[in-house]
């Protein structure tokens, strides 16, 4: 039987602080802790400063912890950080490692994969243990199928989906770092990392934290019971709620597709919004549905809602088969306009 080393990876965010996704893997790897008998469990931690990070995973009862940290590897560059992780890797001898999938971890982690001869699973989903067997779950084809994978190959690198876990929240315990040092020399500083460039938070209508997941359909841009059609009303209607409720925004392809064609559509809807078989599956505990017919390559990417509502004035709608908890049989101007005000 095979005794695994499970090595848990995060990098501090620029204040200091693990981000959501970080400690929700954390949750995820002592989840495999608990179930693969026998396993040692270390961290690694890195980051310009690491100190806040620390504390926040100090309960977690790791065998061993690593920290590296200073400027240079207070940024997402691909040559330090895959020098930084492949340290703490080699130091902590794991034979599994669990990462959050964040960008900055995406970009860097199957370089390090590659540099210990290990394998690695990006967008792990959920995994089981069958005696000392590891499994992993993983989607494919825009998520309509699941496969279950092993592998016999170590290191084993994963990273972690986020929404898959909750977030860790265990209490500060004591807990010592080995500070590991990485020279960084000039061939690892040919990247200079110069700042974001990212939306205006009011203007970034893609929360992936969010409770619920909006969706507005191409209803709202067709004529309704008056022979008119309300472009101002529905932008007005679809962006207060979404802001009230502090929704993140998704969207029918019929919807982000008028735009390309030269419609008057939105102007804060993008392909980035779009939802289904050719667009995104975000993950979100609640989803409502305005607007939009519910058709299966659309609904194909609600498959990690929670609770799934819909209004549409049409009962024979897709939503209507099976594909809704709730459909609200309304007209969506009225009704969205009417929960708005609650709020
Ligand atoms: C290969 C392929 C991939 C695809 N990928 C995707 C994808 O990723 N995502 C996606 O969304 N689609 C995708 N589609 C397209 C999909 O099949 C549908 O055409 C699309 O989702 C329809 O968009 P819709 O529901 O907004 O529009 P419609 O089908 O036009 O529905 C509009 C709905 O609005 C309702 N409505 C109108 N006014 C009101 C009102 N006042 N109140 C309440 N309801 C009202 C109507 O009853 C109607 O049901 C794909 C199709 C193919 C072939």
């Amino acid at each position: 039987m095979t005794i695994e080393t499970i090595l848990y990876l995060a990098h501090a965010e620029d204040d200091g602080s693990l981000g959501r996704s970080a400690l929700e893997a954390l949750t995820g790897a002592k989840e495999l802790h608990r179930q693969l008998a026998g396993a040692t469990f270390t961290v690694g931690l890195i980051g310009g400063d690491v100190a806040a990070a620390a504390t926040a995973v100090s309960g977690c009862g790791a065998d061993k912890s690593y920290a590296i940290s200073g400027p240079d590897f207070a940024v997402s560059r691909y040559a330090s950080d895959a020098a930084a992780l492949e340290a703490i890797c080699r130091a902590s001898g794991a034979t599994v490692v669990v990462a959050p999938a964040t960008s900055r971890f995406n970009r860097v982690m199957p370089g390090v994969a590659q540099r210990l001869g290990g394998r690695i699973d990006t967008h792990v989903g959920g995994f089981s243990v069958t005696g000392a067997e590891l499994r992993i779950q993983r989607g494919y084809y825009r998520q309509r199928m699941i496969a279950t994978l092993t592998r016999a190959a170590r290191p084993w690198f994963l990273t972690l989906d986020g929404g898959v876990f909750s977030t860790w929240e265990g209490a500060a315990a004591a807990m010592q770092f080995e500070s590991l040092g990485v020279a960084v020399g000039d061939e690892l500083h040919r990247t200079r990392v110069v700042g974001y460039q990212a939306p205006q938070a009011n203007a970034q209508t893609i929360r992936p934290d969010a409770k619920l997941l909006f969706v507005a359909g191409v209803g709202w841009t067709k004529k309704q019971s008056d022979g008119q059609v309300h472009l101002d009303d529905a932008a007005k209607t679809i962006m207060g709620f979404v802001d009230k409720a502090g929704a993140s925004l998704g969207s029918s392809k019929s919807l982000v597709d008028q735009s390309s064609e030269g419609h008057n559509v939105f102007s804060f809807m993008s392909h980035l919004n779009q939802v289904g078989q050719t667009g995104s599956t975000p993950r979100h505990p609640k989803g409502l549905s305005t607007c939009c017919h519910g058709e299966e390559p659309h609904v194909v990417g609600w498959r990690f809602i929670g609770e799934r509502r819909a209004i549409n004035l049409d009962t024979n709608c897709g939503w209507a088969q099976g594909k809704a908890d709730v459909l609200y049989v309304a007209d969506a101007f009225e009704l969205v306009r009417k929960v708005t005000e609650l709020l």
